[in-house]
């Protein structure tokens, strides 16, 4: 009988134990999500010219394509969205492109 008890014991602690790493990994994941999301905003996300690849801070080439970022016109530096080599202002952002 106390067989039983000690083992439904460890059980329990084992099951609360795995419940509380979920919590924590969570919890630090969501930390981690929170940080990225401040250096991006703080870097500055651009998009690539060229070819419409994020980049997250000051690329001199981007590392999809291998071009300067801000030397293509097929794509909106502040949002991404398709643009044309005629396109002035982004229509998606209203960013002058
Ligand atoms: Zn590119
Ligand atoms: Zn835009």
């Amino acid at each position: 009988m106390y067989l039983v008890i000690g083992v439904l014991f460890i059980l329990v602690a084992i099951k609360f134990l795995s419940t509380v790493d979920d919590y924590e990994l969570k919890k630090r994941r969501k930390e981690q999500e929170k940080e990225k999301k401040r250096l991006e905003e703080e870097l500055g996300a651009m998009f690539c010219r060229n070819c419409g690849k994020e980049l997250i801070g000051g690329h001199e080439i981007c590392p999809q394509c291998g071009a300067r970022p801000m030397r293509g016109n097929s794509f909106c530096s502040n949002c991404g969205a398709p643009t044309t080599p005629l396109t002035k202002i982004c229509p998606k952002c209203g960013e002058g492109v």
